[in-house]
């Protein structure tokens, strides 16, 4: 961290910020320049929170070198990371992942037959919502225990994985039951009760990004998971909140190279809840793995036009058997073989 003091500043300012510094535990440096003095604080080891500094008198701005997020940086762990849901490794250098299934549960018919598709089709995870963050009250809220238990007799009959969202802190325990990798959605990026008591389990969490958070905040929620001791965290672009009305979303597809550069931490797609349109679904999926992403989260319903929440961005069974196709394909076209 650097402090830069104001022109006016004098030496007993100065002084008042280096034992303010060095009350924190660190060494402060002066460093005295033509116009103004600056002030480097050495010793730390992570960010420095600037609550008691930057109100000081004489102190004009306080710059941070080191960011609020260091858990989950490259600097501090340069390897990539690679998370494992029951046996299906996600992450670089492994084959790029599917993980598929409706929007929410909604009956035992609609999830098993949906399961047993999308693992014909080459889904190696089945994704499925119980506890549904449903914009309005008065809409499909999703069938909340009852629907992880169908989902788990769906994950069991088809032997896919589960990926399913939870909602609250009080409910990790029970999704956490049933589900092999626990999702985050992008309206609950920012809960941080709900990050903090998935940093206290050991199944792994997919975090998606929030609708306006930025790249700094969605690394600084992860971050909440791994420092309460839980490093099996992966990190899902889903679109985000632009002037643009004619998709849902905005896929912010730069993120995927972006996050590898920044973070260990394996990223995947949706580019359902990023486009809100079927149309739109396969072309972005596979930007998104020729982009470099490790996954990606698609959403298929049995008959799109009848599904309780987001049918206009679901794909058909046959809509998911091409894109698989031409995944194979893809895949083979980036190293990966098979
Ligand atoms: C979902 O995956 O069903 C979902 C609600 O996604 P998001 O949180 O990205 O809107
Ligand atoms: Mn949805």
């Amino acid at each position: 961290m650097l402090i830069v003091m104001s022109y006016t500043a004098g030496q007993a300012e100065i002084d008042a910020v280096v034992n303010a510094v060095e009350g924190m535990g660190y060494k402060a440096r002066p460093i005295p320049g033509s116009e103004r003095t600056a002030i480097g604080v050495l010793g730390n080891t992570g960010y420095v929170d600037d609550v008691v500094i930057r109100d000081l008198p004489g102190v004009q701005e306080v710059i941070h070198v080191s960011k609020p997020y260091k858990l989950v940086s490259r600097a501090f762990h340069p390897q990539s990371s690679i998370i494992e849901v029951c046996g299906v490794r996600i992450g670089e250098g492994c084959p790029p992942v599917v993980a598929a299934g409706p929007c929410a549960v909604e009956g035992e018919e609609q999830i098993i037959k949906t399961a047993l598709a999308v693992k014909a089709a080459g889904a190696v995870l089945l994704r499925g919502g119980a506890f549904k963050p449903r914009t309005g009250p008065h809409t499909f809220q999703g069938l909340r225990e009852e629907g992880l238990k169908l989902l788990a007799a769906a994950g069991k009959e088809s032997g896919l994985p589960i990926v399913t969202e939870v909602m609250s802190p009080e409910n990790v325990g029970v999704v956490a039951e049933y589900a092999d990798l626990l999702q985050v959605g992008a309206r609950n990026m920012q809960n941080f009760d709900l990050l903090r008591e998935l940093g206290r389990i050991r199944k792994p969490v997919l975090l998606k990004r929030g609708m306006s958070a930025t790249i700094e905040e969605f690394l600084a929620a992860a971050e909440y998971i791994l420092a309460e001791g839980n490093p099996n965290v992966i990190l899902c672009e889903r679109g985000i909140r632009t002037f643009e009305t004619a998709t849902r979303n905005t896929l912010d597809l730069s993120v995927v190279p972006l996050i590898k550069e920044m973070s260990h931490l394996p990223i995947m797609v949706d580019p359902s809840h990023a486009t809100g349109k079927r149309t739109l679904v396969s072309p972005m999926a596979k930007a998104a793995l020729v982009a470099g992403a490790h996954g990606i989260l698609v959403e298929v319903h049995p008959e799109p036009e009848k599904a309780l929440s987001d049918g206009p961005q679901s794909l058909t069974f046959q809509g998911f058997d091409k894109l698989m196709e031409e995944i194979v394909k893809l895949r083979q076209f980036l190293g990966f073989a098979g």
